[in-house]
Protein backbone atom coordinates (compact mmCIF):
# COMPACT_ATOMS: atom_id res chain seq x y z
CA UNK A 1 0.00 0.00 0.00
CA UNK A 2 0.97 3.92 -0.67
CA UNK A 3 2.65 5.04 2.02
CA UNK A 4 1.50 8.60 1.50
CA UNK A 5 -1.82 10.45 0.30
CA UNK A 6 -3.25 13.24 -0.87
CA UNK A 7 -5.16 15.05 2.39
CA UNK A 8 -6.86 18.54 2.72
CA UNK A 9 -5.04 20.07 6.09
CA UNK A 10 -5.97 22.59 8.77
CA UNK A 11 -1.97 23.42 9.05
CA UNK A 12 -2.09 26.52 10.78
CA UNK A 13 -4.58 28.82 13.74
CA UNK A 14 -6.01 30.79 10.70
CA UNK A 15 -8.45 30.57 7.95
CA UNK A 16 -8.05 28.46 5.29
CA UNK A 17 -6.93 24.86 4.76
CA UNK A 18 -3.95 23.19 2.42
CA UNK A 19 -3.74 20.05 -0.08
CA UNK A 20 -0.52 18.24 0.85
CA UNK A 21 0.85 14.30 0.87
CA UNK A 22 1.05 13.07 4.22
CA UNK A 23 1.31 9.39 5.93
CA UNK A 24 -1.51 7.13 5.57
CA UNK A 25 -3.27 6.67 8.89
CA UNK A 26 -2.17 3.67 10.74
CA UNK A 27 -5.04 1.81 12.22
CA UNK A 28 -5.26 0.27 15.92
CA UNK A 29 -6.45 -3.10 16.63
CA UNK A 30 -10.42 -1.67 16.86
CA UNK A 31 -10.29 0.35 13.71
CA UNK A 32 -10.55 -0.25 9.71
CA UNK A 33 -8.63 1.75 7.34
CA UNK A 34 -11.01 2.71 4.89
CA UNK A 35 -9.88 3.91 1.04
CA UNK A 36 -12.13 6.46 0.69
CA UNK A 37 -13.98 6.63 -2.32
CA UNK A 38 -16.07 9.98 -2.00
CA UNK A 39 -16.26 12.32 1.06
CA UNK A 40 -18.37 15.72 1.03
CA UNK A 41 -18.15 19.13 2.85
CA UNK A 42 -20.21 20.09 5.93
CA UNK A 43 -21.47 23.47 7.31
CA UNK A 44 -18.80 22.16 10.38
CA UNK A 45 -16.04 22.07 7.27
CA UNK A 46 -17.00 25.50 6.76
CA UNK A 47 -16.19 26.39 10.41
CA UNK A 48 -12.74 24.77 10.49
CA UNK A 49 -12.34 26.56 7.09
CA UNK A 50 -12.68 30.10 8.10
CA UNK A 51 -11.13 28.87 11.93
CA UNK A 52 -14.25 31.28 13.66
CA UNK A 53 -14.96 31.06 17.45
CA UNK A 54 -15.99 27.78 17.72
CA UNK A 55 -12.72 26.62 15.52
CA UNK A 56 -10.52 28.22 17.67
CA UNK A 57 -11.81 26.95 20.96
CA UNK A 58 -12.10 23.31 19.32
CA UNK A 59 -10.10 22.43 16.60
CA UNK A 60 -5.99 21.59 17.04
CA UNK A 61 -3.98 22.02 13.75
CA UNK A 62 -2.14 20.16 12.15
CA UNK A 63 -5.42 17.55 11.72
CA UNK A 64 -6.77 15.97 8.43
CA UNK A 65 -10.49 17.62 7.96
CA UNK A 66 -14.02 16.04 7.07
CA UNK A 67 -16.09 13.46 8.21
CA UNK A 68 -18.77 12.80 5.40
CA UNK A 69 -17.52 10.05 3.29
CA UNK A 70 -18.16 6.23 1.78
CA UNK A 71 -15.58 3.99 0.82
CA UNK A 72 -14.07 0.57 0.87
CA UNK A 73 -12.32 -0.85 3.88
CA UNK A 74 -8.48 -2.41 2.68
CA UNK A 75 -7.39 -3.17 6.63
CA UNK A 76 -8.60 -4.33 9.46
CA UNK A 77 -7.66 -4.64 13.04
CA UNK A 78 -7.20 -7.15 15.39
CA UNK A 79 -9.72 -6.67 17.34
CA UNK A 80 -12.74 -5.35 14.80
CA UNK A 81 -15.40 -7.70 14.71
CA UNK A 82 -18.27 -6.39 12.13
CA UNK A 83 -15.80 -5.23 9.55
CA UNK A 84 -14.42 -7.32 6.90
CA UNK A 85 -11.78 -6.15 4.24
CA UNK A 86 -13.77 -5.36 1.03
CA UNK A 87 -16.84 -4.17 2.57
CA UNK A 88 -18.71 -0.69 1.29
CA UNK A 89 -19.34 2.04 4.09
CA UNK A 90 -19.58 5.28 5.45
CA UNK A 91 -18.76 6.39 8.91
CA UNK A 92 -21.04 7.07 11.81
CA UNK A 93 -19.02 10.27 12.95
CA UNK A 94 -20.10 10.14 17.02
CA UNK A 95 -17.47 8.18 18.41
CA UNK A 96 -18.44 6.82 22.16
CA UNK A 97 -16.30 6.12 24.38
CA UNK A 98 -18.48 2.70 25.03
CA UNK A 99 -18.72 3.31 28.55
CA UNK A 100 -20.09 6.04 29.93
CA UNK A 101 -24.19 5.83 31.42
CA UNK A 102 -25.24 7.40 28.26
CA UNK A 103 -23.11 4.55 26.08
CA UNK A 104 -24.94 2.08 28.44
CA UNK A 105 -28.28 3.15 28.26
CA UNK A 106 -28.74 3.14 24.27
CA UNK A 107 -27.57 6.99 23.85
CA UNK A 108 -24.23 6.51 22.44
CA UNK A 109 -25.10 9.67 19.86
CA UNK A 110 -25.01 12.07 23.22
CA UNK A 111 -21.98 9.92 25.03
CA UNK A 112 -20.60 11.90 27.43
CA UNK A 113 -17.12 12.11 26.61
CA UNK A 114 -17.73 12.06 22.87
CA UNK A 115 -15.38 12.31 19.88
CA UNK A 116 -16.29 13.72 16.29
CA UNK A 117 -14.30 12.70 13.36
CA UNK A 118 -12.27 15.20 11.71
CA UNK A 119 -13.06 17.41 14.41
CA UNK A 120 -11.35 15.79 17.29
CA UNK A 121 -9.50 13.19 15.25
CA UNK A 122 -8.31 12.84 11.75
CA UNK A 123 -10.91 13.04 9.04
CA UNK A 124 -12.58 12.09 5.71
CA UNK A 125 -10.67 14.76 2.95
CA UNK A 126 -7.73 12.23 2.29
CA UNK A 127 -7.15 9.18 0.21
CA UNK A 128 -7.29 7.14 3.31
CA UNK A 129 -9.02 7.02 6.69
CA UNK A 130 -9.01 5.56 9.84
CA UNK A 131 -12.01 4.58 11.68
CA UNK A 132 -13.34 3.03 15.00
CA UNK A 133 -15.53 -0.23 14.48
CA UNK A 134 -18.00 0.70 16.39
CA UNK A 135 -18.68 3.77 13.97
CA UNK A 136 -18.58 1.27 11.02
CA UNK A 137 -21.74 1.50 8.77
CA UNK A 138 -22.11 -1.04 6.06
CA UNK A 139 -23.33 0.19 2.51
CA UNK A 140 -25.56 -1.53 0.10
CA UNK A 141 -23.05 -2.38 -2.82
CA UNK A 142 -25.16 -1.15 -5.18
CA UNK A 143 -25.66 2.38 -3.28
CA UNK A 144 -23.43 5.23 -5.48
CA UNK A 145 -20.72 6.57 -3.55
CA UNK A 146 -22.19 10.23 -3.39
CA UNK A 147 -24.86 9.49 -1.71
CA UNK A 148 -23.08 7.15 0.41
CA UNK A 149 -21.36 9.79 1.46
CA UNK A 150 -23.89 12.13 2.25
CA UNK A 151 -26.05 9.77 4.29
CA UNK A 152 -24.45 11.37 7.33
CA UNK A 153 -26.42 14.54 6.94
CA UNK A 154 -29.16 12.77 5.64
CA UNK A 155 -29.10 10.94 8.90
CA UNK A 156 -29.63 14.28 10.89
CA UNK A 157 -32.76 15.23 9.02
CA UNK A 158 -33.91 12.03 9.19
CA UNK A 159 -33.64 11.55 13.41
CA UNK A 160 -35.22 14.98 13.39
CA UNK A 161 -38.10 14.08 10.71
CA UNK A 162 -38.91 10.85 12.65
CA UNK A 163 -38.35 11.91 16.74
CA UNK A 164 -41.52 14.86 15.12
CA UNK A 165 -44.13 12.35 14.50
CA UNK A 166 -44.93 14.55 11.03
CA UNK A 167 -47.04 11.96 9.71
CA UNK A 168 -50.45 13.46 8.50
CA UNK A 169 -49.47 16.48 10.08
CA UNK A 170 -48.73 20.43 8.98
CA UNK A 171 -44.99 20.97 9.33
CA UNK A 172 -42.70 24.09 8.57
CA UNK A 173 -39.40 23.41 7.92
CA UNK A 174 -36.75 26.30 8.57
CA UNK A 175 -33.27 25.65 6.13
CA UNK A 176 -32.67 26.03 2.94
CA UNK A 177 -29.29 23.99 3.57
CA UNK A 178 -29.22 20.42 2.55
CA UNK A 179 -30.20 18.97 5.89
CA UNK A 180 -33.17 21.11 5.58
CA UNK A 181 -33.86 19.93 1.94
CA UNK A 182 -33.21 16.14 2.62
CA UNK A 183 -35.58 16.63 5.88
CA UNK A 184 -38.10 18.31 3.27
CA UNK A 185 -38.01 14.93 1.19
CA UNK A 186 -37.78 12.39 4.61
CA UNK A 187 -41.09 14.37 5.66
CA UNK A 188 -42.98 14.25 2.16
CA UNK A 189 -42.08 10.26 2.05
CA UNK A 190 -43.20 9.42 5.70
CA UNK A 191 -46.84 11.01 5.51
CA UNK A 192 -45.99 15.18 6.02
CA UNK A 193 -49.84 16.13 5.00
CA UNK A 194 -48.47 19.69 4.04
CA UNK A 195 -45.10 20.89 3.98
CA UNK A 196 -43.83 24.84 4.25
CA UNK A 197 -40.03 24.90 3.61
CA UNK A 198 -38.94 28.67 4.78
CA UNK A 199 -35.31 29.28 3.20
CA UNK A 200 -33.32 32.37 2.31
CA UNK A 201 -31.40 31.82 -1.09
CA UNK A 202 -33.69 31.66 -3.98
CA UNK A 203 -31.50 28.60 -5.44
CA UNK A 204 -31.59 26.59 -2.76
CA UNK A 205 -35.64 27.38 -2.19
CA UNK A 206 -35.97 25.80 -5.86
CA UNK A 207 -33.97 22.88 -3.82
CA UNK A 208 -37.22 23.09 -1.34
CA UNK A 209 -39.67 22.65 -4.34
CA UNK A 210 -37.52 20.01 -5.88
CA UNK A 211 -37.69 18.08 -2.91
CA UNK A 212 -41.29 18.28 -2.25
CA UNK A 213 -42.45 21.04 -0.33
CA UNK A 214 -45.81 22.35 -1.03
CA UNK A 215 -44.80 25.71 -0.39
CA UNK A 216 -41.62 27.15 -0.09
CA UNK A 217 -40.62 30.39 0.18
CA UNK A 218 -37.77 32.69 0.54
CA UNK A 219 -37.64 34.96 3.60
CA UNK A 220 -35.41 37.47 0.78
CA UNK A 221 -38.88 37.76 -0.73
CA UNK A 222 -41.80 37.82 1.31
CA UNK A 223 -42.66 37.50 5.18
CA UNK A 224 -43.03 33.60 5.76
CA UNK A 225 -44.79 34.25 9.54
CA UNK A 226 -47.69 36.24 7.67
CA UNK A 227 -47.83 33.55 4.67
CA UNK A 228 -48.35 30.74 6.77
CA UNK A 229 -50.45 32.21 9.21
CA UNK A 230 -52.92 32.94 6.38
CA UNK A 231 -52.66 29.87 4.98
CA UNK A 232 -53.54 28.41 8.08
CA UNK A 233 -56.49 30.34 9.16
CA UNK A 234 -54.25 31.79 11.91
CA UNK A 235 -53.98 28.29 13.39
CA UNK A 236 -50.74 27.99 12.61
CA UNK A 237 -48.71 24.35 11.95
CA UNK A 238 -48.46 21.26 13.97
CA UNK A 239 -44.77 20.79 13.73
CA UNK A 240 -41.82 22.86 12.93
CA UNK A 241 -38.50 21.56 12.58
CA UNK A 242 -35.93 24.39 12.99
CA UNK A 243 -32.37 23.70 11.14
CA UNK A 244 -31.18 26.90 11.22
CA UNK A 245 -30.09 28.29 14.33
CA UNK A 246 -30.87 31.87 13.86
CA UNK A 247 -32.69 33.54 16.35
CA UNK A 248 -35.15 35.34 13.72
CA UNK A 249 -35.80 31.83 12.68
CA UNK A 250 -36.56 30.29 16.25
CA UNK A 251 -38.89 33.63 17.09
CA UNK A 252 -40.89 33.19 13.38
CA UNK A 253 -40.82 29.05 14.34
CA UNK A 254 -42.43 30.15 17.65
CA UNK A 255 -44.89 32.54 16.23
CA UNK A 256 -46.11 30.03 13.72
CA UNK A 257 -46.41 26.92 16.18
CA UNK A 258 -50.03 25.72 16.88
CA UNK A 259 -50.85 25.34 20.49
CA UNK A 260 -50.06 22.14 21.81
CA UNK A 261 -47.63 21.78 19.00
CA UNK A 262 -44.21 20.43 18.48
CA UNK A 263 -40.56 22.19 18.22
CA UNK A 264 -37.64 20.52 16.86
CA UNK A 265 -34.69 22.08 17.24
CA UNK A 266 -31.81 20.85 14.91
CA UNK A 267 -29.77 23.92 13.91
CA UNK A 268 -27.28 25.34 16.58
CA UNK A 269 -27.20 29.06 17.23
CA UNK A 270 -23.80 30.69 17.30
CA UNK A 271 -24.62 32.14 20.65
CA UNK A 272 -27.07 32.32 23.37
CA UNK A 273 -30.52 33.33 22.31
CA UNK A 274 -33.13 35.80 23.76
CA UNK A 275 -36.42 33.28 24.18
CA UNK A 276 -40.16 33.93 25.46
CA UNK A 277 -40.59 30.52 27.32
CA UNK A 278 -43.79 31.77 29.35
CA UNK A 279 -45.75 32.55 25.69
CA UNK A 280 -43.56 30.06 23.19
CA UNK A 281 -43.28 27.07 25.66
CA UNK A 282 -45.71 27.01 29.16
CA UNK A 283 -48.89 28.94 28.12
CA UNK A 284 -48.75 27.20 24.43
CA UNK A 285 -48.11 24.16 25.65
CA UNK A 286 -45.85 23.07 22.99
CA UNK A 287 -43.16 20.13 22.94
CA UNK A 288 -39.34 20.93 22.38
CA UNK A 289 -37.51 17.90 21.44
CA UNK A 290 -33.14 18.32 20.93
CA UNK A 291 -31.41 16.72 17.75
CA UNK A 292 -28.41 16.10 17.90
CA UNK A 293 -26.55 13.72 15.59
CA UNK A 294 -28.04 10.85 14.72
CA UNK A 295 -29.66 7.38 17.29
CA UNK A 296 -26.75 4.65 16.97
CA UNK A 297 -27.65 2.97 14.53
CA UNK A 298 -31.35 3.21 14.62
CA UNK A 299 -31.26 6.00 11.95
CA UNK A 300 -28.74 4.37 10.04
CA UNK A 301 -31.12 1.32 9.61
CA UNK A 302 -34.17 3.80 8.65
CA UNK A 303 -32.02 6.20 6.15
CA UNK A 304 -30.60 3.28 4.63
CA UNK A 305 -34.63 1.62 4.36
CA UNK A 306 -35.13 4.98 2.58
CA UNK A 307 -32.52 5.90 0.49
CA UNK A 308 -32.35 1.65 -0.84
CA UNK A 309 -35.85 1.67 -1.29
CA UNK A 310 -35.94 4.93 -3.23
CA UNK A 311 -38.45 6.81 -1.03
CA UNK A 312 -36.54 9.72 -1.28
CA UNK A 313 -33.90 10.83 -4.59
CA UNK A 314 -31.58 13.00 -3.04
CA UNK A 315 -29.45 13.89 -5.90
CA UNK A 316 -31.11 17.12 -6.86
CA UNK A 317 -29.29 18.61 -3.32
CA UNK A 318 -26.05 16.82 -4.70
CA UNK A 319 -24.69 20.47 -6.82
CA UNK A 320 -21.27 19.83 -7.29
CA UNK A 321 -18.75 17.21 -7.83
CA UNK A 322 -15.06 17.96 -8.09
CA UNK A 323 -11.88 15.97 -7.50
CA UNK A 324 -9.92 16.41 -4.13
CA UNK A 325 -7.52 18.01 -5.29
CA UNK A 326 -10.00 20.95 -6.49
CA UNK A 327 -11.30 20.96 -2.58
CA UNK A 328 -10.87 24.81 -2.36
CA UNK A 329 -13.53 25.15 -5.71
CA UNK A 330 -16.16 23.23 -3.51
CA UNK A 331 -15.21 25.48 -0.85
CA UNK A 332 -15.54 28.43 -2.77
CA UNK A 333 -19.27 27.34 -4.31
CA UNK A 334 -20.22 26.69 -0.36
CA UNK A 335 -19.32 30.32 0.42
CA UNK A 336 -20.08 32.03 -2.45
CA UNK A 337 -22.72 35.14 -1.11
CA UNK A 338 -25.88 33.58 -3.56
CA UNK A 339 -25.60 30.26 -2.15
CA UNK A 340 -26.06 28.89 -5.55
CA UNK A 341 -25.07 25.19 -4.84
CA UNK A 342 -26.28 22.20 -2.14
CA UNK A 343 -23.97 19.80 -1.11
CA UNK A 344 -20.59 19.49 -2.81
CA UNK A 345 -19.14 16.13 -3.05
CA UNK A 346 -14.95 15.52 -3.74
CA UNK A 347 -13.81 12.53 -4.84
CA UNK A 348 -9.75 11.81 -3.90
ZN1 LIG B 1 -21.64 16.70 8.47
ZN1 LIG C 1 -20.12 7.30 26.37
Amino acid sequence: MAEKMLAVLKKEKSPGAEIDYVEVPRIKPDMVLVKVKACSICGTDLHIYNWDKWAQGRIKPPMIFGHECAGEVVEAGSEVKRAKVGDFVSAETHIPDQTCYQCRTGKMHICKNLKILGVDTNGAFAEYLAIPDICVWKNDKSLPAEIATIQEPFGNATYTVMESNVSGKVIAIFGDGPIGCFATGIARAVGAAKIYAVGEFPFRVELLKKMGADVALSIQKENAVEVIMDQTSGEGVDVVLEMTGVQKAIEDGFKILKKGGTFTAFGIPSDKILFDLSNNVIFKGAKIIGINGRLMFDTWYQLSNILNNKLVDPTPVITHKFPLKDFQKGIDALLSPTKECGKVVLYP
